[in-house]
């Protein structure tokens, strides 16, 4: 068979962003305000202090206002749960995104949930998660929304595809479920449970690798002209780069399934460059939502 088409998700996403900013600036001119994100980071992780930076830029790129706050590392879960309050109350603040991973000494969760659910841009709480389950109208968590919207970029139609996710979690799995079975695929969701693997992701025509695990998923999980979405980011050493090199490849052994499915996501490049892009869509949404505008992105 020929070689799968690959998903060029930075061209995308970099096509996505030039929409929001023409959104953006449209508003601005009829509304004479622009959308606002606030991204709290507490402590030092170098990956999450890059985050937070590509945030930043992409944010004021596209025309919005951008709102940092970077915590010290002994902030107490009071004292970040009351800046959650804050930001909720703030009218300038259309999306708040909280940085993860959070410090042990801090509960997740209980920080997600004190997010105003129509700010909560990242999706994760548990009202829109609940939403998105029952069919209303949620915020949706940004990776999964990524890959929706590259699939419909890629196929159109996606009602009667056999959809087949690997992994379960909050963040990935479920609720790309759910955004797959609004489409009207038929999906299933596998996990480290699932028996025999490779032949239940054969049924795919459509696969999503979200498991974490670099390159397992190998040629012999992939039907003849299945699509391939690649979320995974897996960091393995490099030793043609130097020694100590690192280099990124996602859960699928790209090059085996390159030659068997029709279309593949890249890692780096495919899915990574939609998950920002999302964000700001979703802050936009979330004050247009707000502050009762038309949303709608040209
Ligand atoms: P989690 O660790 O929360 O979930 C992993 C899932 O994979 C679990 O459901 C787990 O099953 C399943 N799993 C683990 N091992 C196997 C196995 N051997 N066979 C089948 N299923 C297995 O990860 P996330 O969902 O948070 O992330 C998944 C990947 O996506 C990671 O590499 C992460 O870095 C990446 N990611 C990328 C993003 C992006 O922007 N591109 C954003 C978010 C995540 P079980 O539930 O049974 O334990």
């Amino acid at each position: 068979m020929a070689q799968a088409k690959t998903l060029d998700g930075k061209a995308f996403a970099e096509k996505l962003r030039g929409q929001i900013s023409t959104t953006v600036a449209s508003l601005h001119d009829e509304y004479r305000t622009a959308p606002g994100l606030a991204v709290v980071l507490v402590g030092a992780d170098p990956a999450s202090e890059v985050y937070v930076r590509n945030k930043k830029q992409k944010t004021v790129e596209c025309g919005m206002q951008s709102f940092e706050h970077i915590l010290p590392e002994n902030t107490s879960e009071t004292e970040l749960l009351n800046l959650v309050k804050q930001l909720n109350k703030d009218d300038k603040v259309d999306g708040i995104l909280v940085q993860l991973p959070l410090p042990e000494h801090i509960n997740p969760q209980k920080v997600l949930d004190e997010i105003d659910p129509s700010k909560d841009v990242d999706g994760f709480h548990v009202i829109n998660a609940g939403r998105l389950a029952t069919g209303g109208d949620a915020l949706v968590p940004c990776t999964p929304l990524g890959c929706l919207l590259m699939l419909k970029d890629y196929l159109g139609n996606l009602a009667g595809q056999n959809a087949v996710i690997v992994g379960r979690s909050n963040i990935v799995g479920k609720p790309m479920a759910a955004l797959l079975i609004r489409e009207s695929c038929t999906v299933t969701v596998a996990h480290s449970r699932t028996n025999d693997l490779p032949s239940v992701c054969r049924t795919a025509d459509i696969l999503i690798a979200a498991v974490g695990k670099a390159e397992m998923i190998g040629s012999d999980y992939v039907k003849d002209g299945a699509i391939v979405l690649d979320v995974g980011i897996n960091r393995i050493p490099a030793p043609e780069k130097g020694d100590g090199k690192m280099r990124l490849v996602g859960d699928v052994a790209f090059e085996e399934v390159k030659s068997k499915a029709q279309a593949i996501t890249p890692v780096p490049g495919g899915i990574g460059p939609m998950t920002i892009a999302v964000l700001l869509r979703n802050t936009v949404e979330a004050a247009c939502r707000r502050r009762g505008w038309k949303f709608q992105l040209d």
